[in-house]
């Protein structure tokens, strides 16, 4: 990347001693105070000019002393503003025009606006010593920003983003903050959200019936927090529902009011020597927790305390997150504890993010409410990451992440719908591929409403007119009904793309990687081509097209979605396969219908195939009494993972028929071992192992056939961190080159679909 920028700079620059320069600059280069950076950088080289924001990018003329626009081109490139991200350098020589000073343009506004959307930015360290130092004006104020920190993508209503296209436009700036605003010496040059106490928005402590609360928040927080109480807090994308995190009570009872049985809760805190109390922090962990973005980062459990059995039930890891707003960063100075921070909603509904459905909604959730009257204009929950083996993997693209793109080679506008759970959606245009904010599961209406609201918007901000819609082949998802709809409004071509097909195009695309690769898509669900539902699948691929080359033997789903909610039918699915019911029944201790679930898949009545990893997964949990019944998604797999042993080295037999892989020899053989008492936990480990050793045959064989090419994972099975370990540390890793991934689960569906999409357009052309 870097030596195609410095590939565009004239030669005839070393030269000359005066000289003209037009430059291009494209990027994440507006919003984030690129402009005075650069009238700054300009001025103290003495060079004459004018920078511009454009549709296309940043523009600079530049006049002066040949050895200082080279001196200025350098210092763009190793030290631009911190929130900037310089994708590309055009340079021109110019015509001398002898210009006289520096000036900062004003936005063109016409034509197409290409521009990014930028994530919202945590507090920088300039406006936290501001914020707790008792003589600055904005001391303790919730709200103060500058151009290196602040909301951004929560905030805008329009591109170019510009205060008047933000919710920052009912707040009239007073004379001290428009100062700032105008000065293109301040660090608040320009940032569209500058405000203070006493121009800005405010915090409203409030009762549940509405009723503002007369005294200052700072009390009605800390008198909350010690009472036990749960507050509404409104933040940045959306409300959180806090309470003292190391106050058992109150966590519990948040449990119970939230009407979840065990989706864990996240923690906040800025008390790093707490979290290494409780959790392991390794240091690409650490720097993850701290970096700009400041996800959610999910940390392996060392010591337990008494509230954890109510935060994360069952499991052996832990979401922290510290501070990332001014407000957040002042909620933990006032109280001095680690608080629970979680997505204020009802169960699998999306996050409220007005005051009014706050009231309304969360009447009976909280006892007290932070409200603010600066609008969330684009609700984004908090980002969840997770470190392994210094790969990060993006479990939920939110806030300080998303919106994110990624480049690509098109002339085409698409929009492209991802999948029905943990849905995002992507769009197409200016060769890019721009991916949305986590949306969240569809079988919500509300969510499918939220869908389609940010859709629109997405499109209306980058002013695209899809040529072509993409979505998920199966027929009866919702994301597959509402990109057809819109096509068909449209009156534009709808393509289909695999699920998992998708999956892998995801990691391809993101690695940028060229022609074929082996994809290991291992994965809860998804529709295949032979009307079967897939999810253990292994193809040589491209963006274009797959072959499916091996794939776990599939197996009933008795009850469909009811054998994901209990994993016991998955397990006498398998059993009976294996031929091995019979004698497990004996051992094993079923709930009593398992005979009326025998008859169904003997029968075959409401029991589609499964060639899912996932649902392997749920049968070996059940099976070493881990899960017997799954909460939320995931959980039998995730608490398989927390019991096992991670040191255990030896793995479990199974065998490759032609192009089915079957587990049924591991099933036998963890019969056995759990006759002889071996633990679950080393069972559990020992299954791990088996999957990595197939992982590795099935590339072995496919090299055989294929030649080499590079190994791509993706898929809700590489959220398990052990699974990855086992593969990275596999002796067979270093014969083949490993991609995984980033967005693992179907929050990269989106970005695969994107990419298919778009390379079969092109292809029928
Ligand atoms: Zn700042
Ligand atoms: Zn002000
Ligand atoms: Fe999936």
């Amino acid at each position: 990347m870097a030596d195609e920028r410095f590939s565009t700079v004239p030669l005839s620059l070393c030269n000359t001693m005066k000289q003209s320069l037009s430059i291009k600059i494209e990027g994440l280069v507006q919003g984030v105070g690129f402009r005075p950076f650069v009238w700054k950088l300009a001025t103290s080289l003495s060079l004459a000019g004018c920078v511009q924001n454009n549709p296309d990018g940043v523009h600079i003329r530049l006049e002066g002393d040949t050895n200082r626009i080279k001196q200025f081109l350098d210092l763009l490139q190793t030290n631009p503003p911190p929130l900037a991200k310089i994708i590309s350098i055009q340079t021109e020589t110019a015509e001398l025009q002898n210009m006289q000073d520096f000036q900062i343009q004003h936005s063109e506004t016409a034509g197409d606006f290409s521009t990014h959307i930028m994530p919202d930015m945590s507090l920088c360290a300039d406006c936290r010593s501001e914020l707790l130092n008792p003589a600055d004006r904005r001391y303790h104020y919730p709200f103060i920003n500058c151009t290196n920190c602040g909301p951004r993508f929560s905030i805008i209503q329009n591109l170019p983003y510009d205060r008047a296209a933000t919710s920052m436009s009912v707040f009239d700036m007073c004379a001290e903050c428009a100062a700032e605003y105008n000065n293109p010496a301040d660090r608040r040059y320009h940032a569209q959200p500058v405000a203070c106490p006493a121009c800005g928005p405010r915090i409203i402590p409030m009762l549940p019936d509405g009723t503002a609360i007369e005294r200052p928040w700072r009390v009605v927080w800390q008198d909350a927090l010690e009472q036990g109480r749960i507050v509404a807090i409104k933040g940045i994308g959306g409300f959180h529902l806090a309470c003292n995190a190391l106050d058992e009570t109150a966590a519990h009872l948040l449990r119970t009011r939230k009407q979840r049985e065990s989706k864990p809760f996240a923690i906040m805190t800025p008390d790093l020597d707490w979290v290494r109390s409780v959790c392991r922090l390794a240091a690409e962990e650490e720097k993850l927790l701290t970096s700009r973005e400041r996800p959610i980062v999910i940390l392996k459990v060392k010591n337990d305390f008494p509230a954890l059995k109510y935060i994360a039930p069952g499991l052996d890891t832990l979401g922290i997150m510290i501070p990332y707003s001014p407000l957040h960063e002042l909620l933990v100075a006032f109280t001095d504890t680690p608080l629970v921070m979680t997505s204020a909603n009802y169960s699998s509904e999306p996050m409220i993010h007005t005051n009014q459905d706050a009231l309304c909604k969360l009447q009976d959730l909280a006892d007290v409410f932070l409200m603010h009257n600066r609008d969330i204009v684009n609700r984004c929950d908090d980002s969840v990451c997770i470190s392994t083996n210094n790969h990060f993997f993006v479990t939920r693209p939110g806030r300080g992440i998303a919106p994110f793109s990624i480049n690509c080679k098109n002339a085409q506008e698409a929009v492209a719908f991802g999948a029905d759970l943990k849905n995002t959606f992507a769009v197409v245009h200016h060769d890019r591929v721009s991916i949305s904010q986590y949306i969240g599961d569809l079988e919500h209406p509300g969510t499918q409403n939220i869908l389609m609201t940010n859709v629109n918007r997405h499109l209306d901000f980058f002013k695209i007119k899809p040529q072509v819609v993409i979505h998920d082949l199966h027929p009866d998802y919702f994301s597959t009904r509402l990109a057809t709809r819109f096509a068909r409004d449209k009156n534009v071509p709808a393509i289909a793309v695999q699920h998992h097909h998708a999956h892998l195009a995801a990691g391809h695309a993101e690695y940028g990687l060229a022609g074929k690769a082996i994809g290991f898509a291992l994965d809860g669900t998804g529709y295949g081509t032979d009307g079967t539902i897939w999810g253990g699948e292994i193809m040589v691929f491209d963006r274009q097209q797959f072959r499916r080359e091996l794939h776990l033997k599939p197996v009933c789903l008795p009850g469909g979605d009811m054998a994901v909610k209990h994993p016991q039918r998955m397990l006498i699915a398998y059993l009976h396969q294996a031929g091995l019911f019979a004698a497990a029944k004996d051992f094993l201790a079923f709930s009593p219908d398992c005979d009326g679930i025998l008859q169904m898949i003997t029968l075959g009545v409401n029991c589609p195939l499964t060639s899912s990893t996932g649902r392997l997964f749920d049968a070996v949990s059940c099976l070493l009494g881990i899960c017997n019944v799954q909460t939320y998604d995931g959980e039998a797999a995730m608490r398989l993972e927390a019991a096992a042993s991670p040191h255990e080295i030896e793995t479990l037999p199974y065998t490759i028929n032609e192009k089915t892989i079957d587990c049924s020899l591991m099933f036998a053989h963890l019969l056995q071992h759990m006759q002889h008492e071996v633990p679950a936990d080393v069972l559990a480990g020992r299954f791990h192992n088996m999957l990595a050793d197939i992982i590795f045959d099935c590339a072995e064989r496919l090299t055989k056939k294929h030649g080499s090419l590079p190994l791509v994972f993706a898929g809700g099975v590489f959220q398990n961190r052990l699974l990855v370990e086992k593969i990275l540390t596999h002796k067979k890793a270093a014969d083949h080159k490993l991609f995984f991934c980033s967005y693992p689960n179907d929050s990269g569906i989106a970005l695969g679909q994107a990419f298919v999409g778009i390379s079969n357009v092109k292809s029928d052309e």
